[in-house]
């Protein structure tokens, strides 16, 4: 049996092969790329992993991707020669011990997915959707452009590697809601920028209107290819904890895409055999965008959109993530949890972790936010062993970094806060200073 994978709409039957143009399902719910799992089985367990390990040693462009090495279980009929890369994946897992101390955990890893060519997990996805592309337009699909509405790490990411493959990029950023660092990317890749005066979901709305016109191709997470590129994720963290997953995995949650890319990988390797134990998904939420701890508090009768109010970890203000569906599916079977944190626990939880040597992002302290509240509350146990998925690069959010520090952010009272001594330049001023310190 070949390895082959079609998309396949989640709530139905219905099937399009992977180069034809389509985003949802005739009923209107998201796809999904599935795989023809039984050709998996053509392998045995030992053999993923020994081919898996021995591609560790490559220094072939697809070898050397996260993603890409993965090939066989992310998009098996792509022609090699298709595949735009910029070594995306393999990003470091840095091991917290420090802080697994203190919080009594057998142990606490951060999967640092920002230190990445574009600073956030967002190339893992774009990796394959521009690879896909490509593919596409050297076939003659009258493919012109690829969009998307972004909180901003999309948009850098789809800018860079469009630019990468010499495909034309056009991206609608909500004005005035992203970092300086995130709206420079996509100028300086040279994609189109359309900076629209709404919020993310008002992007969403109006990407979807100009992309039904099928020349431009929508680049969202409601595009399943995406998610083929993150799930990529799971295989990763097994292989490098040496083929096991740990208790629970905390991942911050916006449209809700990478939470479902996280637990298709752990469908994935469930269905190699490459593990046995599912671990627990917990997805954290900031306070100001919370629809889906919301629906997870009310049993998941239904989503309720909602106005998505400002809050520093501005690549989830969302409130209509698009991805619920498959979230919700994730959620109940890894067992899971949603929480939600406040402004200032998120930003003092990334500064906590910036003293062990980590540079959080707002995303990655809304997971540790999360990780520290459900410790004091028990819901995560002594003697676990957890891994934190941190989204993207602190230095993309400078203002942040730099505010929380200097005790400019509005509402915040910084807890961890480290103030730099202004002194005239004198030996004496100094020395009293470092008496102190
Ligand atoms: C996109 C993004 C998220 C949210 O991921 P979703 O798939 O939308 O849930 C979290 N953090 C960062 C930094 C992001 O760029």
């Amino acid at each position: 049996m070949a390895f082959h994978a079609e998309f396949k709409n989640i709530s139905g039957e219905d099937t399009y092969p992977l180069s034809q143009v389509v985003y949802r399902g005739s009923d209107g719910s998201l796809l999904e790329v599935s795989h023809n799992r039984s050709a998996w089985k053509s392998r045995s367990p030992s053999e993923w992993k020994d081919l898996f390990q021995s591609r560790r040693s490559s220094f072939a462009p697809a070898d050397l991707s996260g993603v890409w090495s993965k090939r066989e279980l992310v998009l098996p009929e792509l022609p090699i020669e298709d595949i735009i890369t910029l070594q995306e994946g393999w990003s470091p897992l840095f091991n917290a011990q420090k802080l697994a101390k203190e919080m009594n955990l057998k142990s606490l890893h951060v999967k640092l997915c920002g230190n990445s060519h574009t600073g956030s997990f967002k190339d893992l996805g774009m990796t394959v959707l521009v690879s896909q592309v490509n593919h596409l337009i050297k076939n003659k699909v009258p493919i012109k452009a690829v969009a998307c509405a972004s909180t901003g790490d999309t948009s850098a990411a789809l800018s860079a590697y469009c630019a990468r493959a010499g495909i034309p990029s056009i991206v609608f950023l909500p004005a005035g809601k992203i970092s300086v660092a995130q709206l420079v990317q996509p100028i300086a890749n040279g994609s189109i920028v359309l900076a629209l005066d709404t919020d993310f979901d008002g992007c969403m709305k109006i990407v979807q209107e100009v992309t039904a016109d099928k020349s431009i191709y929508l680049a969202n997470s409601m595009n399943s290819l995406r998610i083929e590129g993150q799930k990529t994720i799971s295989y990763e963290l097994c292989h490098e904890l040496g083929w096991t997953l740990p208790d629970t995995i905390i991942i911050p949650g916006g449209n809700l895409g990478n939470v479902s890319a996280l637990a298709k990988g752990i469908d994935d390797l469930l269905a190699l055999g490459i593990i046995e134990k599912k671990p627990r998904i917990i997805v954290a939420q900031a306070e100001n965008a919370n629809p889906f701890y919301l629906a997870y508090k009310n049993n998941f009768s239904q989503l309720e959109a909602v106005q998505a109010k400002k809050t520093l970890a501005s690549a989830i203000q969302i409130g209509n993530p698009v991805s619920y569906p498959k979230a919700e599916a994730a959620i109940k079977k890894y067992n899971g949890v949603v929480e939600q944190v406040s402004e200032q626990e998120l930003a003092d939880a990334a500064h906590r972790a910036d003293k062990i040597g980590l540079y959080c992002c707002p995303h990655t302290g809304v997971a540790l936010g999360a990780l520290f509240k459900l410790c004091e509350k028990g819901v995560i146990s002594k003697e676990e062993s957890v891994v934190v998925v941190s989204t993207a690069h602190g230095l993309k959010f400078s203002e942040f970094k730099a505010g929380y520090h200097e005790q400019k952010l509005e509402g915040i009272s910084p807890k961890y806060a480290n103030a730099i001594h202004y002194l005239p330049a004198n030996a004496e001023a100094v020395r009293n200073v470092l008496m102190n310190a």
